[in-house]
C-alpha cells in the first residue's frame, strides 16, 4: 500500500471519518446481510431433509441492519456535514454583503473593503487602513465610515 490516491486527500478530518467509518459500517452490514440471505434462502431451497443445517447465520441479519442504518447515518452526516460547512462558508459573506447594503454593518468593525472584523469602535482597518468610521469633527461622534452627516450633531462630515 504504498500508492497516492489524489482523490484520498481532503483537509476536513471530521467529516472524512464520518464518510469512511460509515461506509464500512455499511459494507460490513450489508456483507452481514448477504450472507444470512444467502444461507438462509440455501436453507429453504434445499428442502426439509437437511435439519442439520439450519439458518444459522439468520443472526447477522440482526447485526447487519443496525450497521447499515448506523453507517448510513454517519455516511448521511459526514456529507450533509460538509455541505453545511460548505454553504455556510458561502452564504456567510452573502449574508455579510446583504447586511452591508441594508444598511445594518454594526459601527466600526466589519470593513468594507476587505471583510476584516476590527475591535468594536475601531476607526481603521487593521488589516487594508480603510476608514471604519467617521469621526465628527464638530462634536467628535464617532459615525458611519458610509455617513454623510453626524449622527450626533446633524453637521457635515467632510
Ligand atoms: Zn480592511
Ligand atoms: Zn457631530
Amino acid at each position: 500500500m504504498n500508492f497516492q490516491d489524489p482523490a484520498v486527500r481532503r483537509p476536513s478530518g471530521a467529516a472524512v471519518a464520518a464518510r469512511v467509518a460509515g461506509t464500512l459500517l455499511v459494507l460490513v452490514g450489508l456483507a452481514l446481510v448477504i450472507t444470512a440471505g444467502v444461507d438462509f434462502f440455501a436453507t429453504v431451497s434445499s428442502g426439509p431433509d437437511v435439519d442439520s443445517h439450519g439458518p444459522t447465520k439468520f443472526w447477522m441479519l440482526f447485526v447487519g441492519l443496525p450497521l447499515i442504518a448506523v453507517g448510513g447515518w454517519l455516511l448521511i452526516a459526514g456529507f450533509i456535514g460538509a455541505a453545511s460547512r460548505l454553504a455556510y462558508r458561502r452564504g456567510l459573506p452573502m449574508m455579510r454583503g446583504t447586511m452591508a447594503a441594508m444598511g445594518v454593518r454594526p459601527l466600526g468593525t466589519g470593513c468594507a473593503t476587505c471583510g476584516t472584523a476590527n475591535a468594536p469602535g475601531a476607526r481603521f482597518c487593521a488589516t487594508c487602513g480603510s476608514a471604519l468610521a467617521r469621526p465628527c469633527p464638530s462634536c467628535a461622534a464617532v459615525n458611519a465610515s458610509t455617513a454623510a452627516y453626524c449622527s450626533q450633531c446633524g453637521g457635515a462630515l467632510t
